[in-house]
């Protein structure tokens, strides 16, 4: 199947009315390209949900820091759009920051508190960055469904958290992590790691692992759970935890005392240039 590129709102809205004019659902997808298993995932399961997806591929400048990646983020359109069409997603939606963000622009998405804790720590405007292109993506794109990856754990809380507060008539799904052989969460950032770090970042999973298995086995104390988290990641010197937190998966409030059944392990962690974060819950053991 074809895919229908549109690079500005006026093409895209062009190709989407005649798509809702036939009364066919919208799916949404939204990445910033190099895309692997992990959107691969996300698109297969919008295909199977909705009519018709739109995946869109946007390096938002606005959720990058200084000193971050922005500059050098991968980028691969063709492999993309070849991906994309064999998965039978009918739409990409590539704007040119411009269009995004034409002069005179100066509207931000701002949330407080949930956005202060985990990633928001070292990386204090990046989800008012990422809430903001979301919410333009959701008017642009107007779909029934978006669909993101539970990887990005913090941000789909705070999506939607923002689609409930703002009332966007708009339906969250949030899907699987998707891993690679060794347990490594896939990430487009994984592309900027040496053999060496590549090979020490797989502790990342190993290290939730554990505190998995000590949860399984009984052990309920946060503290105890995460000391055991951060004794398996110092195995790996290549590796720079930033945090690795027990957390109340809906307000994020740090968990003192006992683990609960739901709640969020989290991790990220420098690794060479790239920052790596990943996360499991506890469920009923
Ligand atoms: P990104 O291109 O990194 O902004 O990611 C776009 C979407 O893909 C986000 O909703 C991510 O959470 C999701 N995603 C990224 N990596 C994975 C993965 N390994 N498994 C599942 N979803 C992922």
């Amino acid at each position: 199947m074809n895919i229908v590129v549109s690079r500005t709102v006026a093409e895209l809205r062009g190709h989407l009315d005649l798509e809702c004019d036939a009364g066919r659902t919208v799916g949404l997808v939204p990445t910033m390209g190099a895309l692997h298993g992990g959107h691969a995932s996300l698109v297969a399961r919008a295909v199977a949900r909705c009519d018709v997806v739109v995946t869109s591929i946007f390096i938002n400048p606005r959720q990058f820091g200084a000193g971050e990646d922005l500059g050098s983020y991968p980028k691969m359109l063709d492999d993309d759009l070849e991906l994309l069409a064999s998965l039978g997603c009918r739409h990409a939606w590539i704007p040119s920051p411009g269009e995004m963000y034409p002069d005179g622009y100066c509207t931000r998405v701002e949330m407080d508190g949930l956005t202060d804790v985990l990633c928001g720590v070292s990386r204090p405007a990046h989800f008012g960055g990422v809430l903001t292109v979301v919410l333009k993506l959701f008017h642009q794109v107007k779909p029934d469904v978006a669909f993101f990856g539970q990887k990005d754990y913090q941000q789909s809380l705070l999506i939607r958290r923002m689609v409930q507060d703002l009332e966007v008539p708009v339906c969250i799904e949030v899907c699987p992590i998707v891993r690679e052989p060794d347990g490594l969460a896939m990430s487009s950032r994984n592309r900027y790691l040496s053999p060496e770090e590549r090979d020490q970042a797989s502790v990342l999973n190993r290290a939730l692992g554990v505190v998995e298995d000590a949860w399984r086995g009984g052990e309920r104390d946060a503290a105890r759970l995460m000391a055991l988290g951060h004794l398996v990641a110092a195995e790996s010197p290549l590796v720079r935890i930033d945090y690795l937190e027990i957390r109340d998966a809906e307000t994020l409030t740090l968990r003192e005392g006992e683990a609960r059944v739901g709640d969020l392990v989290a991790v990220a962690a420098f690794v060479g240039q790239a920052r790596l974060i990943d996360n499991r819950h506890f469920t009923e053991s």
